[in-house]
């Protein structure tokens, strides 16, 4: 992994903007994220805030949140509300909040200023007649029939708009530029349509929208944005973006700079493909630990810092690429590695009697919290003649180089004793149901026994005091990086495997354990605390990630 403070040191747009503050062009930056609520944040989105948030921090100027909410028919105040709750817990404060949708009355008059100056005109043909008219790459569109109105019958007409007495699709408002433009964002673009329906903010007050790339910038000059970042498929759009600005005569010249989508291996990147999921009920909300949205980051296990830290590292630049999500990975181990208790945890119960310990005795064992956070202390872990063992820690016919369990052989168990597995039980099915070991008082952890040696170190708990939890673990959601055919057919990529739910046993400490608590459960990674499935007696653990080395390293086969 590369060094995160050489990745951060510089991007493309740091230049600009330093370019910018000492030739005097602007005085103070202003930025903006600038979601549409029509979905929950994802972890591409975090890229967009990270950078516009940080760039404003580091040149001391400011950043708006703003609901970019020119659409009633997608948008919702449910997802206003999570992804100003998503900012805040990415650790950002904005310095307004805004919606686009406060901006109508003057988006309004502006477009009637153009129609005023001949750049805007009210057009009846259908939105597929626009499509057909508009041309290719190669050839020029064809002039709407409506082209010529006038002034006069223009202003009429937009004004009966507003007062709704056309139907939705009857009539746009477009702007005038030049149908043979070799740019076709440029061809007449259309500024304004008509949409009956209720908007999240202003109710009925309007039935007429304006279109987003004719809103944007008007939003970003009314709040005197100066740097307008956006991702790379825009880059066309610039021209609009510019148009606007100047035949809108508005006061303040934001200037849009454009760069690469976050893109991430085995899974989607869009609020209307992971709506999709939602919908479909592939995942059990918006904020399931599988999805690459940030609450469904936060319900995993991430935390702020692992993701601004990733955001940093991948850093900004002006081409596509896909990052592999084991990248996120390697942040929240870093972030958690001295915060996270350690602990044991058995995913897959098998019953062990220890046939020479003390029936009724339960002995209190010393263990470490964090062996590299010494600060962190230690606590105890009851140990007695029965304790549970993961099924995965024993082999009846073990193959050559497994260390572990299996009849004849002696095991570490971590904290606590050398066991040795004397007799097999098995139901009637020939299952192996229970150990019957041995153990020797003499190779106590930290007495400094040194009489011999074991290869392999196994976790457990005592089965008396133990407390039951839940475990999920997941896979990526996709089993590749599907193409989507904008029809949903990436949901013929999802894996049927994303998901596996067992039921074991933590420390018994841990029965107590809080929504978002994490922590590091010995060979098996790193947990957090489920809020949604979590009930006063049963915890239930999501795996944020598993360690970095393989189940096995180091401590045999
Ligand atoms: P989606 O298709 O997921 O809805 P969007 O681009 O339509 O994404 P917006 O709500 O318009 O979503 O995005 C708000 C801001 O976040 C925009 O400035 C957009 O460029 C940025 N953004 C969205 N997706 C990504 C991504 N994958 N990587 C980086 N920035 C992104
Ligand atoms: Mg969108």
């Amino acid at each position: 992994m590369e060094n995160t403070a050489a990745a951060t040191s510089s991007n493309f747009i740091k230049h600009i903007v330093t370019e910018d503050l000492n030739t005097g062009k602007v005085k103070e930056i202003v930025t903006r994220f600038p979601p549409e609520p029509n979905g929950y944040l994802h972890i591409g989105h975090a890229k967009s805030i990270c950078l516009n948030f940080e760039l404003a921090d580091e040149f001391k100027g400011r950043t708006n949140l703003r609901l970019d909410d020119t659409n009633p028919l997608k948008e919702d105040a449910e997802y206003v509300q999570a992804i100003k709750e998503d900012v805040k817990w990415l650790g950002f404060e904005w310095d307004g909040l805004f919606f686009a949708s406060d901006y109508f009355e003057e988006m309004y008059e502006r477009a009637v200023r153009l129609i005023r100056k001949g750049a805007a005109y009210v057009c009846d043909l259908s939105a597929d007649e626009i499509r057909e008219t508009r041309g290719t790459l190669t050839q020029p569109g064809q002039d709407s029939p409506h082209r010529g109105r006038s002034v006069e019958e223009n202003l009429d007409l937009f004004a009966r708009m507003r007062a709704g007495e056309f139907k939705d699709g009857q009539k746009v408002l477009r702007a005038k530029i030049d149908m043979a433009s070799p740019n076709i964002n440029l061809r007449d673009p259309v500024l304004y349509r008509i949409a009956h329906a209720i908007h999240h903010n202003t109710g009925d007050k309007w039935c007429i929208y304006p279109m987003y790339a004719f809103a944007h910038p008007l939003e970003d000059a009314i709040e005197g944005v100066t740097h307008s970042i956006c991702t790379l498929e825009f880059e066309d759009q610039r021209p609009f973006y510019d148009w606007v600005i100047a035949e809108c005569e508005m006061e303040s010249q934001p200037k849009q700079y454009e760069f690469a989508r976050l893109n991430i291996t085995n899974t989607v990147m869009s609020k209307r493909k992971l709506k999709l999921l939602v919908d479909e009920s592939v995942v059990d909300g918006w904020d399931d630990p599988r999805m690459p949205t940030i609450s469904g980051l936060r319900r995993k296990g991430f935390t702020p810092e692992a993701i601004r830290a990733f955001c940093r590292e991948i850093g900004v630049s002006r081409s596509n690429s896909l990052v592999d999500s084991r990248n996120l990975d390697f942040f929240i181990r870093e972030d958690l590695k001295l915060k996270a208790p350690r602990t044991m945890a058995v995913l897959q119960p098998l019953k062990v009697v220890i046939t020479n310990y003390p029936e009724g005795q339960i002995e209190q064992l010393e263990a470490e919290n964090n062996t590299e956070a010494p600060e962190m202390g230690n606590r105890h872990i009851p140990f007695s003649r029965e304790i549970y063992i993961e099924q995965d820690d024993f082999m009846e016919e073990p193959p050559k180089g497994y260390h572990r369990l299996y009849p004849g052989n002696e095991v570490r168990l971590k904290h606590a004793y050398f066991i040795k597995c004397q007799e097999v039980i098995k139901d009637a099915d020939g299952n192996v149901i229970e150990l019957r070991c041995t153990y020797d008082p003499e190779t106590k952890s930290g007495s400094g026994f040194t009489g011999r040696k074991v290869k392999g170190t196994i976790h457990w708990i005592e089965a008396t005091q133990a407390a039951p939890a839940e475990f999920r673990l997941f896979e990526p959601i996709l089993n590749d990086d599907a193409e989507d055919d904008g029809e949903g057919s990436f949901l013929e990529h999802i894996n049927p495997n994303s998901l596996e739910v067992l039921q074991g046993f933590v420390e018994p400490q841990l029965g107590s354990a809080k929504p978002q608590d994490k922590f590091q459960f010995f060979r098996h990674g790193y947990f957090n605390v489920d809020s949604k499935y979590t009930t006063a007696g049963k915890p239930v653990f999501n795996r944020i990630v598993s360690l970095k080395s393989s189940f096995d390293a180091g401590k045999g086969k």
